[in-house]
């Protein structure tokens, strides 16, 4: 008899538990395949360290390969889900289209950077989705400070040196927390900026506060850290225009700039919304089982799943990783049920606290509900990293003592352009291809707008 199919599409915090937990409940009994655009997992809450210098880009890429015995890894991107006659099409990174048929299907395709309609910004601004995108920022930034160490221009040199984030959830805050240390680091070695004016961080947000989504003590101790290191946070404040020169603020004020990072959170992975299912805030609505109402052959987990939040009830979970850990281990263990081994269980989740890296010793971290700042919250959060991570936890322990030891590099190798990670990008772990007309090779470190 031939063994059940089951296709898990995306392998992020979600889909790889799915396929972790699957390969021991299954013990071979089942083809376990786990499609996915790269052949690494990425660990995205240090890649604000990653676009700061601080970690390397494969300390938080974690292979796929040889990490998970009995599963078919697929490199591609899902494009095409027949519902009805079980299939999954995708495309592989040479643009080969195939496709496989599935007797299981869990959809963890996880989030895209949430656009809002505001003139300019699509042009102008980019997102932090994706390892692109943290490559991407680092260059921008350490070229921006080389720049205005160039230039004559006072005006330029300003607009050069200040770096506006708009969001100011743990994203947003994170980068702007780190983003300061990290250009503060780079002008003490350009001669013409050192012991001028500090390059300028600004954090905006509609919300009364930092981390609106976090307990207010956490916002407290971010605001607090964020102040003595001189980001300015501007509360009830958005941006109303993005142009080539800078922004305008909701407040009308203009702020010159080549540089806004985009932080407004996630939308789902426009794939959820092309399969004619029902949605809520563009999520796939699973039930308590994470299984898709009228498909008991597919489930969905993770950001790109509304699943019931038992915490709240009527509210959906919110996107985190925790959740989507969790998720992926109730959808793998329900798979199996489903196969006649153990009973199906609902979707439960305990909150073990949240954890924001403030960079330096700094961070705000509230675990088991136990508020902590300052060193303590630090040493939380590293920690906390660590366990959480799957695998290199010693090279990024290397990594963080060697940032604690020595400078900080500062080099920018230009290989990830501007036009590879446009904000509206509906896959932002791959790099967009170049826009109709241009070259695809070479490098010029050219960072036009998208
Ligand atoms: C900068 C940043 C910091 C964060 N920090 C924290 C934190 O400290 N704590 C926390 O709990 N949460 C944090 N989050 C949120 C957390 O990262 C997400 O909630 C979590 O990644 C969701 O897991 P997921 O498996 O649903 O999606 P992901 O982890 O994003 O994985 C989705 C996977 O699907 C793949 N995929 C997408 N489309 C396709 C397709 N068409 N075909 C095949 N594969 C596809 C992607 O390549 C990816 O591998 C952070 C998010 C960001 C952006």
């Amino acid at each position: 008899m031939s063994r059940p199919r089951i296709v898990i599409v995306g392998a992020g915090f979600a889909g790889l538990t799915t396929a972790r937990r699957l390969c021991r409940l299954a013990r071979g009994a089942a083809e376990i395949v786990l499609v996915n655009p790269t052949d690494y997992f990425l660990y995205v809450p240090l890649l604000p360290e990653v676009a700061t210098g601080i970690l390397e880009p494969r300390r938080v890429a974690l292979p796929l390969t040889g990490t998970l015995p009995g599963v078919r890894l697929v490199l591609g991107e899902a494009d095409a889900i027949d519902l009805d006659r079980h299939r999954v099409g995708w495309t592989d990174p040479e643009g080969n289209h195939r496709a496989l048929g599935y007797d299981r299907l869990v959809l963890a395709v996880g989030s895209v950077n949430k656009l809002l309609p505001i003139p300019g910004v699509v042009e102008h601004a980019h997102g932090f989705r994706g390892m692109p995108e943290a490559l991407y920022l680092r260059d921008h930034i350490t070229r921006q400070i080389e720049l205005a160490d160039a230039t004559d221009d006072g005006r330029e040199r300003a607009a050069r040196c200040t770096f506006v984030v708009v969001g100011a959830g743990y994203t947003g805050t994170e980068v702007a927390a780190h983003g300061q240390l990290f250009t503060d680091a780079l002008a003490r070695r350009h001669p013409r900026l050192d012991g001028g004016e500090r390059p300028r961080w600004l954090l905006l947000d509609l919300a009364p506060r930092v981390l609106p989504e976090l307990h207010p003590r956490m916002s407290q101790t971010a605001s607090r850290v964020l102040a003595r290191r001189g980001v300015e946070v501007l509360t009830g404040t958005s941006v109303a225009e993005a142009t080539k020169d800078g922004v305008r603020l909701t407040d009308d004020r203009f702020v010159p700039t080549r540089s806004l990072i985009w932080c407004v959170g996630a939308r789902p992975d426009p794939l959820v919304a092309d399969l004619g299912l029902a949605t809520e805030k563009g999520r796939l609505i699973v039930d308590e089982y994470l299984n898709v109402p009228g498909h008991p052959e597919v489930f969905a987990c993770g950001d790109a799943a509304a699943v019931p939040d038992p915490a709240r009830p009527g509210e959906i979970a919110p996107m985190t990783a925790q959740h989507a850990v969790r998720q992926g281990r109730a959808a793998a263990h329900n798979i199996a049920a489903s196969h006649g081994h153990g009973t199906r269980r609902p979707y439960t989740h305990r909150d073990l606290g949240f954890v924001v890296d403030l960079g330096g010793t700094q961070a705000a971290a509230n675990p088991f509900k136990v508020p902590l700042s300052g060193l303590a919250a630090g040493a939380v959060t590293r920690g906390y990293h660590l366990l959480a991570m799957p695998g290199n936890r010693v090279r990024v322990a290397v990594d963080w003592l060697f940032d604690a030891l020595l400078p900080r590099q500062g080099v920018q190798l230009g290989l990830v352009r501007a036009h590879a990670v446009p904000l509206e990008h509906t896959a932002p772990e791959v790099p967009a291809p170049p826009p109709a007309g241009e070259a695809g090779e070479g490098n010029s470190g050219e960072d036009s707008p998208p």
